[in-house]
């Protein structure tokens, strides 16, 4: 429910306990190495400030977003041994709210690390590159003197391909290592939640999960240990019966073989239930299946219910979003799928 009382036609539910057995287990895989999480996207779509209260309450210190918009709205709940990283650096646009705030930058640039000294310097974490040519210092350059003078809380690099079977992650990993001897800092961190999953010594001293904390499936590894977070819920707008030979939404895509009742629900891909789930999609009720019929609109989903003679307007039907399975039905990433999750929902934790 939002402040003002309203109540919403469509509603994530959001099941803390998966939340925090995904964290507990992603911290125990990463051995010794702290475990942190990642929360920008605004906690992958599930909302950045619950979903930091909640690891808070857990034990986990370190939370990572992109940008300062994204730390300044967390600001309330840092505070003694609490870390947020900004990944993304700082702009000179970000000056002013970075020398005020308790979090802190990744600095990622020459660039960025001369505007950091020229304000004065202070602790800050940095990104270097070891392969996968996004943001960061390149390895193969002379670190030493580029970050001399620098507080570094962490140094990070980042796995472009830690969810396949391929050489780069231990490549990058051999690159990253020896970093440890040259460039002084508190802390060394690596993985995500895939390169997580590749063992401890992808771990160092910090792990910084995002994905499969909200109940993605980075790798075979995780599927037995981590649980599906996110439920998109709606409500059903209008019952129908569908004859013979009619056809059903956008484009008549779907023309029913039979008499049919179908049901209307109060979502479409504005909300981040993409077309990709047109006529493939599912809702699962007391262990039954209803078929997405037809396409997705931009508001309204309509699905068999046939053989749910009991729905009726106004009951909530749970949309099947179980994310690797998700995925592989609509052709979107479970990161995707996450944070394509739009502003319409209510947002309710259980
Ligand atoms: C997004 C991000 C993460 C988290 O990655 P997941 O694959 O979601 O676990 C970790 N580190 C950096 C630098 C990131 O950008």
């Amino acid at each position: 429910m939002s402040m003002t009382g309203f109540i919403a036609p469509l509603r994530l539910r959001l099941d803390e306990q998966a939340l925090l057995s995904n964290w507990r287990w992603l911290k125990q895989q990463s051995g010794d190495a702290a475990c942190g999480a990642a929360i920008k996207a605004d906690g992958y779509g599930l909302g950045a400030a619950e979903v930091m209260r909640r690891l808070l309450k857990a034990g986990c210190r370190d939370f990572f977003v992109s940008n300062w918009a994204e730390a300044r709205a967390l600001e309330s709940q840092l505070g003694e041994g609490i870390s947020l990283s900004v990944l993304h650096g700082v702009r000179d646009e970000d000056m002013a709210l970075s020398k005020t705030s308790r979090a802190r930058p990744v600095l990622c640039t020459a660039e960025q690390i001369a505007r950091w000294k020229a304000a004065g310097g202070g602790v800050c974490d940095v990104m270097v590159d070891t392969g996968m040519n996004r943001l960061g210092l390149d390895w193969r350059d002379d670190l030493v003197p580029q970050l001399d003078g620098l507080a570094i809380a962490t140094l990070l690099s980042h796995l472009a391909s830690a969810d396949e079977d391929v050489e780069l992650s231990r490549t990058q990993l051999e690159r990253f290592a020896p970093l440890r001897e040259k460039v002084k800092a508190d802390r060394y961190s690596l993985a995500n939640s895939a390169g997580i999953c590749l063992g401890r010594e992808f771990s160092f001293d910090l792990t910084r999960p995002g994905l499969a904390l909200y109940g993605g499936i980075p790798r075979g590894e995780a599927r037995q240990n981590i649980a599906q977070t996110v439920f998109p819920e709606a409500q059903i707008l209008q019952r129908r019966r569908v004859r013979a030979g009619d056809s059903i939404g956008y484009n008549a895509t779907h023309v029913a073989a039979s008499d049919m009742e179908i049901a209307v629900l109060n979502i479409g891909y504005a909300d981040g239930y993409l077309r990709g789930f047109s006529g493939c999609g599912s809702v699962s009720i007391a262990g039954r299946s209803l078929p997405v019929i037809g396409r997705v609109s931009m508001d309204l989903t309509a699905v068999d219910v046939t053989a749910a003679a009991d729905l009726a307007e106004g009951d909530w039907l749970t949309l099947d979003y179980a994310l690797e399975e998700a995925s592989a039905i609509s052709g979107l990433s479970q990161y995707e799928l996450l944070t394509g999750l739009g502003s319409r929902f209510d947002r309710v934790w259980h």
